[in-house]
């Protein structure tokens, strides 16, 4: 019965406009469903299925072009056997009928493979009569693959139609396809590049470390007496390695903030116990200054959805740069709130302020205003950039507000239940 509706299908039904039309549906249905998936395997899982089932056929494989051995790889199949994918190397450009499509960059309708003298016929029991499609895979005139199929339900021999509609099939998913490709090789240069800098980074804090415990040795005169000029140059090199120190956590930091992108830890944990434990630590660090350190946190848990660490890293950064910035004897404040759907925490102090031409760029990797830099203090520039990265992973907002000589506000807003 399938195999009669199939063939009057195929012959009557898909003549003219209604052909046309239906080309068109499957092929634009099958790139919106490619430009959703995860991966290549997960887009090319989806095209080998769509083609078997808008072609009415059993057997479909796609094959990709390796361009430094010029073969073409078996990526994935339908109906065949699962051994075509482990074979590893496929045909030669320019050998069998694949080959041949991939080499020429033009379709082939293969009526009956015996009476084509190009070809020797198939082997094995696989299929039902000689006849087959197969197609390339063009981006920009360049061949990245091709795609082949057997097998009609209806047992026809392939026909002119079927070409045409394979082919606009093919056309308009090979965008989709180069598009994931591109995505999937962008994705694991950028986890390699981080990769290799926490590798990196983490390399360097070991030496860093002794050079700086030798160097602290010298200058308080345990390896023998040093004079008042070289104890001035050991202690100098002491303040540059913690400034490498600090430049090297700060790296290591906005890696991890980088691949929480994709992945993120979401914990349901209290925001005001994490307030409360930053004030606590930074507290001695206040008090070195001559900083009053005030924290107005409810008294009540408050909870929300997100990353403990990471939000921990926000109120820390703002904290310890509403110290730095500060004036001796100034006051910073850590206010926390709340509303139905958000918290609110808002950082003032009493410092130097930022420039007003200057505020928009204070969290741009690297910037400092140019105020800080003059007077001296010790800064990256990068903490501000993984505070505002952290914030945009939650779904939340920063925003300042400062008047030179007067002091700034840090206000952030973040939503209590994003739990994805
Ligand atoms: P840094 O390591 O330089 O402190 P940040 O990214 O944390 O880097 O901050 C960027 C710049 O923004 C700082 O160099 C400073 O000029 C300015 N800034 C940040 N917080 C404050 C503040 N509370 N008061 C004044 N200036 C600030």
């Amino acid at each position: 019965m399938n195999r009669v509706v199939e063939n009057l299908r195929s012959r009557f039904f898909l003549g003219g406009p209604i052909r046309r039309f239906y080309k068109l549906k499957a092929a634009y249905s099958i790139t919106t469903e490619l430009s959703s998936a995860l991966n290549l395997d997960d887009a090319l899982k989806t095209f080998v299925n769509r083609i078997a089932s808008y072609m009415s056929v059993e057997i479909v494989s796609v094959m990709l072009l390796d361009n430094e051995k010029k073969r073409l790889v078996i990526k994935m199949t339908r109906g065949l056997d699962e051994k075509a994918l482990e074979g590893g190397d496929g045909p030669r450009l320019g050998e069998g009928v694949a080959g041949w499509v991939g080499k020429k960059g033009e379709p082939l309708l293969i009526r009956d493979i015996t009476k084509d003298p190009r070809f020797s016929a198939r082997s094995g029991k696989t299929y039902y009569n000689n006849s087959l499609l197969s197609v390339p895979l063009k981006s920009r005139d360049r061949v990245i693959g091709v795609v082949n199929i057997n097998n009609k339900v209806s047992r026809d021999i392939f026909r002119a139609h079927d070409l045409d509609l394979l082919k606009t099939i093919v056309d308009m998913a090979v965008i989709a396809i180069e598009k994931i490709r591109t995505r999937d090789a962008l994705d694991k240069l950028s986890r390699s590049n981080h990769e290799i800098m926490s590798n990196v980074s983490h390399e360097f804090k070991t030496p860093l470390t002794t050079i700086k415990e030798a160097l602290l040795l010298m200058s308080d005169g345990m390896l023998g007496t040093v004079n008042e000029k070289q104890k001035k140059y050991l202690d100098l090199s002491v303040q540059n390695i913690e400034r490498l120190n600090r430049l090297i956590n700060s790296l290591l930091i906005m890696g991890e903030v980088e691949s929480a992108k994709k992945s993120s830890v979401r914990n349901l944990f209290s925001i005001t116990d994490t307030a409360r434990t930053v004030i606590e630590s930074l507290n001695i660090v206040a008090k070195e200054k001559g900083i009053v350190l005030k924290g107005v946190i409810p008294e009540k848990r408050v909870e929300i959805w997100g990353d403990p660490d990471k939000l921990n890293e926000v109120i820390s950064n703002l904290v310890e740069n509403a110290i730095k910035y500060n004036r001796t004897r100034g006051e910073v404040s850590v206010h926390l709130g709340e509303t139905e759907k958000d918290i609110t925490i808002s950082v003032s102090d009493t410092g130097m302020g930022i420039p007003r031409e200057e505020v928009g760029r204070i969290f741009d990797r690297f910037y400092r205003a140019s105020t800080s830099s003059r007077s001296g203090i010790p800064g990256s520039g990068l903490g501000l950039s993984i505070v505002k990265d952290i914030i945009e992973m939650h779904k939340g907002q920063i925003k300042v507000e400062s008047e030179p000589d007067k002091g700034s506000v840090f206000t952030v807003t973040l939503p209590k239940s994003l739990r994805r």
